[in-house]
């Protein structure tokens, strides 16, 4: 594994655990940032904050301050009829507010169907897949890297990324959307529970245009710092950001260390970490 870099950034608000697609738990990822400098984590796993308490407790040990945040599977209805795939990123949610607990509680079933749907497709398509022991290995939310590793294990495929491009990926032929609950909702329900929520990598995505209409609806914050961004996109969401008084900020997505970015990669300032503090709502709803 080539060595790497110390970290660039003491604060890194965007990661996974095995609470939904990453590879490390909480408390080994606190232990990968404590290494690495990386002084304050948000753990933002998709659809959960399961994770939370543990990577907080961990992060107790070794100095380590861990923000409880999320990566909400949401949709724009626009272009019809599928629309388009957004993730809302909240963090300082309440994870014990009861209409997020409800929404976690209904995506991760989702996830469950889902994932049975996917591997129904695959079957069809004369790659054999069994959901049951994916689903049991997951640790918590499964999605669609549980599949594309599964299909790897199985030797359907030599890599993740090719299991991607040639079955699960959003063209794919065993593609199967997941439910998602709209944008707007995903930014009022963070809202609702004492966060603040900015939009997830829209350079991927293609969804910088979307930013007007979700700063309308109450968006604090733009992900600009991304490993996905290049320079371009960056300059392009920092301007959007200004334009709509967002908070342009940045983490690393990190889902594995095998992969080619870091904890702290990409990640923010004190200053940008103070102004989404700010950005809290006044009164948390009751
Ligand atoms: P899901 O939330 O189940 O739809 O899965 C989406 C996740 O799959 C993303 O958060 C990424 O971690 C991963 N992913 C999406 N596209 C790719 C790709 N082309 N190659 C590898 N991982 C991907
Ligand atoms: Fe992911
Ligand atoms: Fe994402
Ligand atoms: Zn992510």
């Amino acid at each position: 594994m080539p060595r790497r870099a110390r970290a660039r950034h003491a604060i890194d608000l965007h990661m996974h655990s095995t609470w939904s697609d990453g590879t490390l738990t909480p408390q080994q990822l606190v232990a990968a940032a404590a290494k690495r400098g990386v002084r304050t984590i948000a753990l933002t796993d998709h659809d959960t904050t399961d994770g939370v308490a543990d990577a907080r407790l961990a992060g107790e040990d070794v100095g380590v301050s861990v923000i409880t945040g999320i990566e909400i599977s949401a949709w724009l209805p626009d272009p019809a009829p599928r629309g388009r795939e957004v993730h809302i990123l909240g963090w300082f949610v309440d994870p014990t507010h009861p209409e997020l607990a409800a929404t976690t509680r209904r995506q991760a079933t989702a996830r469950l169907r889902r994932a049975e749907a996917i591997c129904a497709r695959l079957t069809d398509l004369g790659v054999p897949l069994d959901p049951a022991p994916i689903i049991d290995a997951a640790h918590g939310n499964v999605g669609r890297p549980h599949i594309a590793r599964a299909l790897v294990a199985a030797g359907h495929v030599p890599t993740v990324s090719l299991a991607f491009d040639r079955y699960i990926g959003n063209s794919g032929p065993a593609y199967v959307a997941l439910e998602r609950i709209h944008a707007h909702d995903a930014i009022a329900l963070v809202h609702a529970a004492g966060g603040v929520a900015a939009i997830a990598h829209p350079g991927v995505d293609g969804l910088t245009d979307a930013i007007p209409d979700l700063a309308a609806a109450g968006l604090d914050a733009v992900e600009v710092d991304h490993p996905a961004h290049n320079r371009a996109t960056r300059d392009r969401l920092r301007g959007l950001a200004a334009r709509h008084d967002l908070v342009p900020t940045g983490g690393s997505d990190f889902h594995r260390p095998e992969g080619p970015i870091g904890l702290g990669h990409h990640g923010v300032s004190d200053r940008v970490l103070a102004t989404l503090l700010d950005r809290r709502p006044a009164a948390p709803a009751p």
